[in-house]
């Protein structure tokens, strides 16, 4: 999915300490920006594909450890989530790569 979210970093442009506005695709972070003078750091290019198919790939193959465990913590809960999750995945796939192809 493309996530969203701020923290309070220091800007290596303005040098103050201020919300920035993160982006992800997944666990990868694609761009960082500044919410005060708007400057925006973005995952080099060349990397963030290879990087984002590479992260792809893991949570691929730890999904069904990760879905297990919820179930045996959580049995009636996660039984009733599972259909939902697995009908969102193909759109939060497709949202994540639509993030990356921006960048
Ligand atoms: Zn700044």
């Amino acid at each position: 999915m493309e996530g969203r979210e701020t923290a309070v970093l220091r800007c290596s442009n303005c040098g103050l300490e201020v919300e920035h506005t993160m982006r992800y695709a997944g666990r990868l972070l694609v761009s960082s920006m500044c919410d005060n003078c708007g400057f925006t750091w973005h995952h080099e290019e060349s990397d963030l594909r290879t990087a984002y198919v590479h992260d792809l790939e893991s949570r691929i193959w730890t999904k069904p450890g990760r879905w297990l465990r919820r179930l045996r913590r959580h049995p009636v809960e996660t039984a009733l989530e599972l259909p939902a999750a697995l009908a969102r995945q193909p759109f939060k796939i497709a949202r994540e790569i639509i993030t990356v192809i921006r960048g």
